[in-house]
Parts: C-alpha cells; sequence; structure tokens
C-alpha cells in the first residue's frame, strides 16, 4: 500500500527544498500560495513513479484504451483529491502539521480547474476518477483553456463576470509534452491530384491557416491502486513562431494571423450550460482537439500495432455529447486521406470505434452548424459529412420508400445546417442517455426515429459521482464515521453503503449523524459569515439549491416561494414556522438576460428579508457567490435538504442530487431525471416529492402548452407574490428591473409561450411539499432516520457503478494491475 512507502520525513524534507529551489526561501518567509506550489510538487514527484509504471504496463499489455472526449473537464482542486487517492491524506496532514502548516489552509490556495459549466463537465472528471480507481486504460481528452468558467461576484445584487486566470501561477500538476505537439489545419481550399504511384486520388489542402497543438498531462490517480492515467488538454501555439524571415516574404499577415488564431482558439470556455450558441469559435475548438486527440491516438495505436484496419480493437471513443462529434468525420479523414483506407474500411472502423452519449432533450440545446461556416471552416471535413449523409439518406429512403419525412427528421444535412446529433447517432455504434426517464424520453419522443430504425444502438447509463471526492475528501467528519460504522470499503465499493441501514434504527447513531450534520452546518456558517457578512444559524434548516442557473431548474420557483412565505410570516407572525436558511448558488451565462435578473431577484429577497427585524430571523437567504466543486465540497456536507425542482423532463439527470444524497440530504423534487432513481432506491417516503410528472409536461406541450392565467387569477397568495416582481417591493420602487421574469410567466409581451417551465401550474404542489419537509424535520427521530437512510441507499449512484456499466455494454475493456512503481 501507499501508506507503506510513503516517508514522512523524506516527505518533509522535499518540501523544505522545493520552498528552497523554487523561491530562495526558508518555510517560515514562504507565502501560502508558494508552500501550495512546494507541497504539490512534492506530491506530484510521488505520483510520477507509478505514472511511469502505469503508462508502460499498458502499452506492453497493448491494452484496449477509451478516449473520453469532452469540451468540458470540470476537476476542481487537485491536491487534496491527490492526496485521499494515494491514501496518503492523513499522513501528509501530519506531516504538515509538524511543520506548522495546516493543509486545509493550504488546500485552500489552488484554483479550482474550472474547465466546465456544470454537471456535464463534472460527469467527465467524475468518470476520469472512476476509471483510473477501476483500473481502466483511459485518457481524458480536452482543452487547455486559459480561461476556464468565469469568476462570479456579486454586486449591487447583480453577477458581475471576471475572468478565471487559473494558470496565473502555474499549475504544478501538469505536464507539458512537447514531443506529441500536431499540426490541425482550418479553411482554405482542397483539391485532389491523382498519385502517379498509386494511382489514386489525393486529397490537397491549400492556403488554410493552422495551428500547433500541445499537449499537457494531468495525472489521474487511481484510489490506493497504483494507477495513474492522463487528462490530457491540449494548448495552441502558433505554428511558425512570428519570425523575420517570414515579415521579408511578405507573410506578416499570415503570421501574425497564425500566431492570433493560436491566441483566441483556446482563450476561453464558453459558458452556455445546456445552449447552443452557434459561434465560429466553439466550431474551431471542437475540431481543434479532436483533430489532435485523434492524430495522437491514432500514432499511439500504430506504435504498437500494425493494422489500422483493427484500430476498433485497442481504441474506443466516447463523445461527451455532441460538442465532440466532429471526431467522426475527423477519424474518417484521417483513415482515408493519412492512411490510405478506402471508404468502407473507414466506415467501419469508425462505426466501431464511435459512442455517443446525449445529455439533453432540449431543443435549444442542439448543435447545428450553419453549412456556410461549417465547410468554409471544415472543406473536407464537410465534404466526408456529405458522403456519410448521401449514403444514410439512401438507406432510409430504401428502407421507407415514399416516406420522405423520415428523411426531414433523420438526415445529417437539412435546411443549411449540419446536425451534430444526427450524425452521431448515424456514425455512433452506441447511443446512451444518462438515466432510466431521459433514455425513455429520448426513444419515444426526441429520438423516436433512430430508435426504430436502429434500436440495438439505444442504452441506458444512468450518471454517478464520485464518493472520493464528495465524501471521503469533502466531509470527513462523516467519512470517518461510516468508515467507523462499515469500513472502508465503501470507498471503493459504495454499495457496501447498505449496511448502514440498521443505525437508522440506533437512537445513537441518530445522533452522532445529526452531530456531524450540525458541524457541518457550523463550518458552511462560517464560510457564509466569511464570504457574505450574514449570520446564519446552524439550527435552522439548511435548505439548499446549487447547480447553473437555467429556466428549466426553475431557481425561480424557489424564491418565488421564499416571497411566499416571508409575506405569509409578516402577515400571521403568531404562525409557527421552524427556521430556515434558503441557500443558492448558481452562475447564469453571460448573456442569459432572464437568468441573470433571477439572480438579482435572489439577491434582492435576501436584502429584504435578512434585514427585516420583525421576522426574527425565521427565514434567511443566501446567494454563495462562485458556486463551484471547491466550496461545493462544504455545500453538500451541511444540506439538510436538496432542492431538485425542474420541470417533469428536463433535467436529463442531475449529479448534484446524488452528492446530497450521499451526505444526507433528502430530495425535494419532481419526477424527473435521476430523482425517479433516487426514490427508487430510497423509497418515497423518505423524498419530498411534487409536481406534474414528465408525462404530463410532454402531453401538454404537444397541445400547445397551457395557460397559467386562470391559475394567476384564482390563487390570490400567488398572485400577490407574481405583483410584487412588478411593484417594487424587491425593486427599491422600480418597476421595470423584474419585467422580463414577470413576462416570462404570464406572457404579456414575450415570444414563447406563457411560463413554458409550468411554475405556476407546480406553485402549490411544491408549497404543500415545503410544509412536509417542515413537518418531517420538527419530529428529529424522523428526520434523521431519512437522512441517513438517505446515505444508506446511494450506493447506486457511484460513477464507479456507471463506469462498470460503460465497460460492460460499450467499451469493452480489461482491468490492468500496476505494481507500485516506487523503487524499494
Ligand atoms: C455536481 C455539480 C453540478 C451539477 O449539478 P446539477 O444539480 O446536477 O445541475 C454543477 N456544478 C458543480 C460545481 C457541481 O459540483
Amino acid at each position: 500500500m501507499y501508506s507503506k512507502r510513503f516517508e514522512k520525513e523524506a516527505f518533509k524534507a522535499a518540501v523544505k527544498e522545493n520552498v528552497k529551489t523554487l523561491y530562495r526561501k526558508k518555510i517560515e518567509e514562504a507565502s501560502k500560495q508558494q508552500i501550495f506550489q512546494a507541497v504539490s510538487y512534492a506530491v506530484k514527484d510521488i505520483i510520477m513513479d507509478d505514472w511511469f509504471e502505469t503508462q508502460s504496463k499498458y502499452e506492453e499489455e497493448n491494452v484496449k484504451t477509451v478516449y473520453y472526449m469532452s469540451m468540458e473537464f470540470l476537476m476542481g482542486r487537485a491536491l487534496g483529491n491527490n492526496l485521499i487517492n494515494m491514501t496518503a491524506y492523513t499522513e501528509v496532514k501530519e506531516a504538515l502539521d509538524e511543520m506548522g502548516i495546516d493543509l486545509n489552509v493550504i488546500e485552500d490556495e489552488e484554483p479550482d480547474a474550472a474547465l466546465g459549466n456544470g454537471g456535464l463537465g463534472r460527469l467527465a472528471a467524475c468518470f476520469l476518477d472512476s476509471l483510473a480507481t477501476l483500473n481502466y486504460p483511459a485518457y481524458g481528452c480536452g482543452i487547455r483553456y486559459r480561461y476556464g468558467m468565469f469568476k462570479q461576484k456579486i454586486k449591487d445584487g447583480y453577477q458581475v463576470e471576471t475572468p478565471d486566470n487559473w494558470l496565473k501561477e502555474g499549475n504544478p500538476f501538469e505536464l507539458r509534452r512537447e514531443e506529441y505537439a500536431k499540426e490541425v489545419r482550418f479553411g482554405g481550399n482542397i483539391r485532389f491530384e491523382k498519385n502517379p504511384e498509386t494511382g489514386r486520388d489525393e486529397f490537397i489542402q491549400e492556403n488554410y491557416e493552422s495551428v500547433l497543438a500541445i499537449p499537457y498531462d494531468m495525472p489521474i490517480i487511481g484510489y490506493g491502486n497504483h494507477v495513474v492515467n492522463t487528462l490530457r488538454i491540449w494548448d495552441a501555439q502558433a505554428i511558425v513562431d512570428f519570425q523575420l524571415d517570414s515579415f521579408d516574404r511578405g507573410d506578416y499577415h499570415k503570421a501574425v494571423e497564425q500566431e492570433n488564431l493560436a491566441k483566441t482558439i483556446v482563450e476561453v470556455l464558453y459558458p452556455n450550460d445546456n445552449h447552443y450558441a452557434g459561434k465560429e469559435l466553439r466550431l474551431k475548438q471542437q475540431y481543434f482537439f479532436i483533430s489532435a486527440s485523434l492524430q495522437e491516438l491514432i500514432a499511439k495505436y500504430k506504435r504498437t500495432n500494425s493494422d489500422v484496419r483493427k484500430l476498433y480493437e485497442k481504441v474506443v471513443i466516447q463523445m461527451n455529447d455532441t460538442h465532440p462529434t466532429v471526431a467522426v468525420p475527423e477519424l474518417m479523414h484521417l483513415l482515408i486521406d493519412q492512411e490510405g483506407l478506402t471508404w468502407e474500411e473507414a466506415w467501419n472502423v469508425t462505426t466501431k470505434t464511435c459512442a455517443y452519449t446525449n445529455h439533453t432533450i432540449m431543443a435549444e440545446a442542439l448543435e447545428k452548424w450553419p453549412i456556410d461556416l461549417f465547410s468554409k471552416l471544415l472543406p473536407r471535413i464537410y465534404q466526408i459529412v456529405q458522403e456519410i449523409d448521401r449514403r444514410f439518406v439512401n438507406e432510409v429512403r430504401a428502407k421507407y420508400p415514399g416516406n420522405e419525412e423520415k428523411v426531414r427528421k433523420m438526415a445529417i444535412l437539412w435546411d443549411g445546417q449540419v446536425r451534430m446529433a444526427n450524425m452521431a447517432i448515424i456514425a455512433g455504434f452506441s447511443v446512451n442517455g444518462v438515466a432510466k426517464l431521459h433514455t425513455e424520453i429520448l426513444k419515444n419522443e426526441q429520438l423516436k426515429d433512430f430508435y426504430e430504425m436502429m434500436p440495438e444502438k439505444f442504452n441506458n447509463k444512468t450518471n454517478g459521482i464520485t464518493q472520493r471526492r464528495f465524501l471521503a475528501h469533502g466531509n470527513p467528519l462523516l467519512a470517518d464515521w461510516v468508515t467507523d460504522k462499515i469500513g472502508d470499503g465503501w470507498i471503493t465499493d459504495l454499495a457496501q453503503i447498505s449496511k448502514l441501514k440498521p443505525y437508522a434504527e440506533d437512537e445513537k447513531a441518530r445522533k452522532e449523524f445529526m452531530d456531524i450534520k450540525y458541524q457541518n452546518k457550523v463550518r458552511l456558517a462560517k464560510y457564509i459569515k466569511e464570504h457574505n457578512g450574514i449570520d446564519v444559524d446552524p439550527r435552522s434548516i439548511f435548505d439548499v439549491q446549487v447547480k447553473r442557473l437555467h429556466e428549466y431548474k426553475r431557481q425561480l420557483l424557489n424564491i418565488l416561494h421564499v416571497m411566499y412565505l416571508y409575506n405569509q410570516i409578516k402577515e400571521h407572525p403568531e404562525m409557527s414556522f421552524y427556521p430556515r436558511t434558503f441557500i443558492f448558488g448558481a452562475k447564469a451565462a453571460a448573456g442569459y438576460q432572464r437568468a441573470k435578473e433571477t439572480i438579482k431577484l435572489i439577491n434582492s429577497v435576501a436584502d429584504v428579508v435578512n434585514n427585516d427585524r420583525s421576522i426574527n430571523g425565521k427565514i434567511k437567504v443566501v446567494f454563495i457567490e462562485d458556486y463551484r466543486v471547491s466550496n461545493a465540497e462544504l455545500i453538500f456536507a451541511a444540506a439538510d435538504v436538496s432542492e431538485q425542482i425542474s420541470t417533469a423532463s428536463k433535467e436529463a439527470s442531475g449529479t448534484g442530487n446524488m452528492k446530497f444524497m450521499l451526505n444526507g440530504a433528502p430530495t425535494l423534487g419532481t419526477m424527473d431525471g435521476a430523482n425517479v432513481e433516487i426514490v427508487e432506491e430510497v423509497g418515497i417516503e423518505n423524498a419530498f416529492i411534487f409536481g406534474l410528472s414528465s408525462e404530463e409536461v410532454i402531453n401538454y406541450e404537444n397541445n400547445g402548452g397551457y395557460n397559467p392565467t386562470d391559475i394567476y387569477f384564482n390563487d390570490w397568495e400567488l398572485k400577490r407574490v407574481i405583483d410584487q416582481l412588478m411593484d417594487g417591493t424587491y425593486a427599491k420602487g422600480d418597476h421595470e428591473m423584474y419585467k422580463n421574469l414577470y413576462n416570462s410567466l404570464l406572457n404579456t409581451q414575450c415570444t414563447d409561450r406563457a411560463d413554458t417551465y409550468f411554475i405556476l401550474k407546480d406553485f402549490r404542489s411544491y408549497a404543500d411539499a415545503q410544509k412536509r419537509v417542515e413537518e418531517a424535520y420538527r419530529d428529529q427521530d424522523r428526520w434523521s432516520k431519512m437522512a441517513m437512510l438517505n446515505t444508506a441507499c446511494s450506493g447506486k449512484f457511484t460513477s464507479d457503478r456507471t463506469i462498470e456499466e460503460y465497460v460492460k455494454d460499450i467499451w469493452k475493456l480489461e482491468k490492468v494491475t500496476v505494481p507500485s512503481g516506487q523503487p524499494e
């Protein structure tokens, strides 16, 4: 085991040495950031041997490898997580303690690697953790954005975005791999020339722009098994450094252009979650990292295998949503134009190598590139897409003669657009949804025609989360308690957490469980005091909604309900009411007006409610700035109630819901995404379910929506709340501030349907469920049972289970054991 060979004194010496060689300082003189760097380099040094050993073992055994292609990897911080997985956290903590250094303080010096927006990016990060822990050969492939997800500041209640310069101090865990650099070409024109030797038409691209893709590797450490996999993220660099000779040759413009392209292409992550913006630079980013990754993957394959026609025996490519689906025509291009395969041979390889994960049913999230943009930027790739489309449309017509409706729905090229999801489904050998309900909706609604034509491709893989980060690291008190009760097997086998079930009947255990929750609430209260200046009572119910701000996630429903409760308390001060702290955390995409208005509303309600002495602190509202993985870990540990209130059918899975459950917070939610499966596991009596079902929502939608005005005029309490959006109550007298929100609910002005997300329709049902939460919480026996059972029943939702399903049904990988790389 790691612990055996972790040498405390050697580690302390290494930290001191690093401070000296990096900063010419003694440890006492070093800043916290410098100590973070010195500690991280000492940790990286220990990782290196296993990393080396793992990669040699993979090469030696010539193993099949999954390449997880994703525009986003929401990794969070590395140091603490690496130590946990090296099973060296406690020892390093002790070693640093002896040097007068607090590991927790040092961990806070690390910026989050926020190379993702939300759930999709965090899923990719959890998958990498599970793959390494389960001994599977895997690469994560993505982009090394210079600026990750923006930092959110709240000024005067409004979201202000500032750049996330996460690499400012340097990234101690990354490794630049200049030797694997690849050229990626854009634009220009193409022609074909007969090769006199082979007699084949060969493709030639001219007048293109190009950039050099340079990979940076980050170690992904398996838990206690010496496996170290790689997250490979690509940086861009100009191909020819800006040099005088190109200036002399009159290539000045070209040189500057290439310099600019390289700079802009990896500059920043697009901050849209579940929304397609159609920007040219985004398509460049997609092609950039896909082309570089595929070139390298083929080169690597050829180092140990001779026949590229059998690539699929050693390589599987998982496309995380449609963002990486340009991999399909790029793989065809590389196999045909560089490897000399015929179309049929290349198609055979591609369709056995690529698999696609669908993450949403929402129309506004579907990627549809205008053909003129796509074909100009990627002329050869577009030709290949045309040919894939031509052949597929022929197949459709053969199968459904005279049914042009089928072509209209399933073709890749339609109405001047390239429909990326259609391409992924046509070329992929597997199409999966991310929760049972979501997969059923795909099969029966959105992708019905594809499902009828190729049912064998469709499968479900319910998402999961890693318990190593979200319990072992994020909630050490509960983690130790669980280990104390049932042993530490849960860390790599979360099914074992069900052994906690009997303790739900044990009064002493329940008290211990609730004490830990209380201490975690104290920890969060301290964070809130430091960051928001607000005093919150850790004895109040911590009711939490943290996730990206999106209309379908219905933060507006939550805050309207807070306004409703506040009205009630004001009107009936004698009414019994259990004190509640409503905690929000959410970033809004920079251009999403209604989302930003919702943030302002939450902060304004917070201002009014928190400062109203007459309600005796019965309600507090807190908006936690800059919600991200690092503060998420604190938040889940401290939550009493998990708000998962999306409009049924809209949240494909959700993973926040699973993190709350693991940490003992019952779900207050709709029957949507993985909430359905959470209820299946924990029992409906241990959750608070409300609202329309997905069938009901879909039914309304297929019949022109519903009309919220009846509800508005017949429910005076709800009407009053909605009117308060316009009467200045939460806007210092301004009647315009929330007009977009008001209009979205009642549709007096806007182009889309009224209350698209069924907020009025679900309001009463939500308020009732909230009442049930209060009743349940008052009965601490009942509540503590419920909370503990949520933890005890969360076993299904580990990403380890998800990964084993991907491996068995899609990837077909073998486990590889790695001996310790550390010299004895
Ligand atoms: C888990 C997670 C998400 C996803 O949350 P949902 O509630 O599933 O939308 C988003 N952001 C961060 C930082 C997370 O850790």
